[in-house]
């Protein structure tokens, strides 16, 4: 079983961040990723705030980030995570090439955008339903298209889509936004947004040809159908959390327990980053608790 100090569970950007520190502290450090580095932030090409003096690409941040990891000589350890245990030197951590054990351990598995769970929903994501206006923004030129939610994933993606959309609205649940107010700007600003409050989304409608629309329910009781060829979902984050012990805390929205420096309950285990519960959720967050947690190590 391969031994090392540190082992950081993620190559998002909080992950890879810490992986950086921890070994310009010269801790023997591993960088585990299941799929391909980057998580969320891969698919933001205009990342705002960016962290200083990087291009405010989120493949360019991430990019940077990775290969000066490489080059570092810090191991990389590209297999999923099945689970993580108490044994070895502190922890070991299960993945698809064998057994590590550190001392350390940092969760930074990040998180998945959460589901409406509305029938049509899964059926037709990748034909119309989708969760990244930058990638597939394109496709949806000369249509209308609909985002839901009211945080800043919402908003910033609408400025994102309605750069090709005919024309974007956003549906949200309750009485106004809770994005930024700079975010707010922007959306009223464009006269391609359209903002509707006080509306669910009950179903997305759809047919061979993919969306044709969704079934809304507005807060009087009535319903209406809104006919567009895109749906949007930003409702909120999910951590990742499946290889975690049933022994480490999670808080109501599933995200990891942690004090202000990023320790769990448990010894030498850590979470940094979107998996963690009170994530401020931006880059410069990231780095700040980044460098708060890799300090306490002991
Ligand atoms: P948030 O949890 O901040 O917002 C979720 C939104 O979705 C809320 O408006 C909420 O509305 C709504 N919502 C939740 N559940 C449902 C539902 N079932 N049906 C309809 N609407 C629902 O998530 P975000 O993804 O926007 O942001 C996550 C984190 O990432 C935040 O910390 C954010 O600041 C950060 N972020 C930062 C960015 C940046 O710095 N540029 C860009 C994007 C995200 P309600 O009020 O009704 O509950």
């Amino acid at each position: 079983m391969q031994e090392f100090d540190v082992i950081v569970i993620g190559q998002g950007y909080a992950g890879l961040v810490a992986a950086k520190l921890a070994s310009e502290r010269g801790l023997k450090t591993a960088s585990v990723e299941g799929m391909y580095a980057g998580g969320l932030v891969m698919n933001i090409n205009h990342l705002d705030p960016a962290p200083e003096g990087v291009e405010p690409v989120g493949a360019e941040v991430i990019s940077t980030v990775a290969m000066a990891n490489m080059d570092a000589g810090i191991a990389q350890v590209m297999a999923p995570v099945s689970a993580l245990r108490q044994g070895g030197a502190g922890w070991i951590v299960e993945t698809g090439e064998g057994p590590l054990t550190a001392s350390d351990v940092i969760v930074a598995s990040g998180a998945r955008y959460r589901k409406l769970g509305v029938p049509g929903e899964a059926e037709l994501f990748g034909r119309g339903v989708s969760e990244c206006a930058d990638c597939d923004g394109p496709m949806f030129g000369g249509m209308d298209t609909v985002i839901v939610g009211g945080g800043d994933s919402a908003y910033q993606e609408a400025v994102a889509l309605a750069q090709f959309a005919d024309k974007v609205t956003i549906l949200m649940r309750g009485d106004g936004p809770r994005a930024r107010p700079d975010l707010v700007e922007q959306v009223e600003a464009d006269n391609k947004i359209e903002v509707r409050t006080g509306v669910r989304v009950t179903e997305v409608l759809g047919d061979d040809t993919g969306v044709t629309g969704v079934r809304l329910e507005r807060t009087d009781g009535g319903t209406e159908e809104l006919p567009c060829g895109g749906v949007f979902v930003f409702i909120g984050l999910e951590p990742v959390t499946d290889f975690l012990p049933g022994e480490v805390d999670r808080g109501g929205d599933g995200g990891v327990v942690t004090d202000a420096k990023g320790a769990t309950g448990q010894p030498g285990l850590w979470a940094l980053g979107a998996v963690r519960e009170g994530f401020g959720g931006r880059l410069t967050d990231a780095d700040t608790d980044a460098a708060l947690l890799v300090s306490a190590l002991a």
